[in-house]
């Protein structure tokens, strides 16, 4: 047996702990919530490893067991699954391999002096170091399933740990925390109290899968047959174990039979989100597959639902009610990552492994199973709870909207869910069978505009004869839309067309032929001016024309129906993909007073360097206006200036 061994915490480690130890973190309760899950991941662990090693489990029941000694003010919490080998705890206890823990400390560093807000401890899973809130020195002893020896780690929070060879006579860990005192003010309660440990197990763990047990005292007194005090007799102390928790797998209870506050609790454990779930759904595929799932749709987004190195809980994954895997990612879309829940199937192999899961005909069924589900849910929520579908957009629309770049995915079935800003609504927002109903008498397109933001959009040349024709117009501004635009099918056999591109006749067959044989006359008339401010763009556009939409501003830029829009190739541009400049098309409009001046300048000198000025002007403004960047911003103030200059000498 080997002396201990004195170590540092690795600095992110003691920065967490320093927080720890002196949090004011009201709800210190929840570090046995956090232990007692370690232990049943422990468990977990070992029956996965058991299926797969000939060894078999111990001869014991797994188990969880809390042991409480309250002269020594101190709380075991002991379990016989997986342990740890010496290497293990120096891998997992004092060091942090997670990605998030740079961003908790600095959130808490922001949050200092203030309460540490409760979610961030359960996302973050800073899981076993919260026993520093409760207690001022930590004992671990562990040892490896199938190894001999054990180990023994003890760190009082501040100066290090120390680890050593200890006997340990099964395999297993147990967490024993020596504990502060209790301190009302602070939040610390008398982690002694069976009373005490009791409601928080109930709490947090009920619905952990093994035994949460605990030696309780009982009062006893002996009894006659008729169950009276017999003469004489005293009360007697026994000791008896108990079962804390209920253990009761909820998805396999009818949904009648189970309350909505046990639902909430069931999630609450299984996400560590600390807000009620927006929605439950329970479902039950029968047939050649059958499976029970029980889904949540939480309330609110995590904050690092959009980063790449999420650590979502997402879907776990039970085998005839046995733990197989966290964050099954085969049973649920990228675009319905939110989802959180249980999905239990009958007839997988408790083997499954992620490669099988993959190409299993089985989980292909259930995930279309629980994908249908989950949308038809959220039909059922636009239709009939518009409030909570408003709630349920704002925080993951456009991850929905995502679904629609899927290659495996039904548009159709995806469409009638989105929600648009629109220039119907000065801020309610739209699905497409509300635009659709509006629409206008031989329309045929749905119109849309995308853009930045609702501000840019809004104001763009590009809607102006939409506007004074009263012609509707999605704007669509979330950076999402700018693709999924481009490649969806019509909804309701209506085409989406962007305002911004291509020629627009809006109006009766009448009216159309006449406006585009107005132009043509004027077409004809403006042919030479429109061909020398054309030579003098040449590097920027591939035309330049009159225009159909334009009531009040001068020009606009606008592109081919096959295009880029000018946002998605900035976008593609910020993703470091190489897109070759494309030109798009000047449009003037006809009824403005500039055009016929800038006729009378031409007829005068179609050579002037002043023309050369001015096209670069229109140019200028054209990209202000829909919100692009200028490739040449002081050249472009430059001639405004000078502009103004002749204008006011
Ligand atoms: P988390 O549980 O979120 O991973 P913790 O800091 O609570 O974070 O635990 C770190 C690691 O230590 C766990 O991932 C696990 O590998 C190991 N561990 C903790 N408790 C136990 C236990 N009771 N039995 C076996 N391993 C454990």
């Amino acid at each position: 047996m080997t002396a201990a061994v004195k170590h540092a915490f690795q600095a992110e480690v003691q920065q967490l702990l320093d927080l720890m130890i002196h949090s004011l973190y009201s709800n210190k309760d929840i570090f046995l919530r956090e232990l007692i899950s370690n232990s049943s991941d422990a468990l977990d662990k070992l029956r996965f490893e058991s299926l797969t090693r000939t060894d078999a489990l111990p001869e014991k029941e797994l188990h969880i067991r809390l042991e409480v000694s309250a002269k020594d003010r101190a709380l075991t919490v002991d379990d016989n699954g997986i342990g740890m080998s010496r290497q293990e705890v120096m891998e997992h206890i004092g060091t942090i391999a997670r990605s998030g823990t740079k961003e908790f400390l600095k959130l808490a560093r922001e949050h200092h002096q203030q309460q540490l807000a409760p979610e961030l401890i359960g996302q973050f899973g800073v899981g076993f170091y919260s026993t520093f809130m409760v207690a001022d020195r930590v004992t671990i002893l562990t040892r490896r399933f199938g190894e001999e020896q054990g180990t023994r780690w003890e760190s009082a929070g501040g100066g290090g740990y120390t680890i050593e060879d200890a006997d340990r006579p099964e395999p297993g860990t147990s967490v024993t925390l020596h504990l502060k005192p209790e301190d009302s003010e602070d939040g610390l309660k008398d982690y002694t109290s069976e009373y005490v440990l009791k409601s928080i197990v109930r709490k947090y763990s009920n619905f952990v899968a093994y035994p949460i047990r605990m030696n309780v005292e009982l009062k006893e007194i002996e009894r006659d047959e008729k169950g009276k005090p017999t003469d004489g007799a005293e009360e007697k102390t026994v000791v008896q174990e108990e079962t804390l928790n209920s253990m009761k797998a909820i998805w396999t209870r009818p949904r009648s039979e189970v309350s909505e506050d046990e639902y909430k609790e069931f999630y609450k454990h299984i996400s560590h989100d600390w807000h009620d779930p927006l929605e439950t759904i329970s479902a039950k595929l029968e047939g050649n597959f059958e499976a029970q799932a029980l889904l949540f749709v939480p309330s609110k987004a995590p904050f690092d639902l959009y980063s790449h190195h999420t650590t979502h809980r997402g879907i776990q994954l039970y085998v005839k009610r046995v733990f197989i895997m966290d964050e099954c990612k085969e049973v649920m879309p990228e675009y319905l990552r939110f989802v959180r829940g249980v999905v239990d199937s009958e007839g997988l192999s408790l083997n499954v492994s992620r490669e099988i899961l993959q190409q299993d005909r089985q989980i292909k069924a259930i995930r279309n199973f629980l994908v249908k589900k989950v949308l038809e849910t959220l039909k059922d929520m636009l239709e009939k709870r518009k409030e909570q579908y408003l709630s349920f957009w704002t925080e993951f629309g456009p991850i929905l909207k995502q679904g629609l770049l899927d290659w495996e995915e039904k548009q159709e079935r995806l469409l009638p869910l989105l929600l648009c800003q629109s220039s119907h609504h000065d801020k309610d927002l739209t699905t497409l069978q509300e635009y659709v109903s509006r629409m206008r008498e031989g329309q045929e397109a749905v119109y849309f505009l995308t853009g930045s933001s609702r501000e840019t959009v809004e104001k763009s040349p590009h809607l102006e004869a939409f506007r004074d024709k009263g012609y509707e117009v999605l704007y669509l501004v979330d950076p999402v839309d700018e693709v999924w635009v481009e490649r969806v099918a019509p909804f309701e056999g209506k085409k989406f067309q962007s305002v911004g591109k291509g020629e627009v006749e809006l109006g009766s067959e009448e009216d159309k032929r006449k406006a585009e044989q107005a132009r043509k006359e004027k077409e004809k008339s403006f042919k030479d001016l429109m061909d020398c401010l054309k030579s003098h763009l040449e590097e920027d556009v591939k035309e330049v024309r009159l225009s159909n939409r334009l009531t009040s501003s001068a020009v606009c830029l606008v592109g081919e129906a096959h295009d880029l829009s000018p946002q998605l190739e900035q976008m593609m541009r910020r993703m470091g993909q190489d897109v070759p400049k494309s030109k798009r098309i000047l449009e003037l409009n006809p009824s403005h007073p500039l055009l016929q001046k800038l006729q009378t300048i031409f007829d005068q000198d179609a050579a002037t360097p002043e023309l050369r000025d001015y096209s670069r002007l229109l140019y200028g403004q054209a990209l202000l206006a829909e919100g692009s960047p200028l490739a040449d911003p002081a050249g472009f103030s430059k001639l405004v200036a000078n502009l103004m200059a002749k204008a006011i000498g």
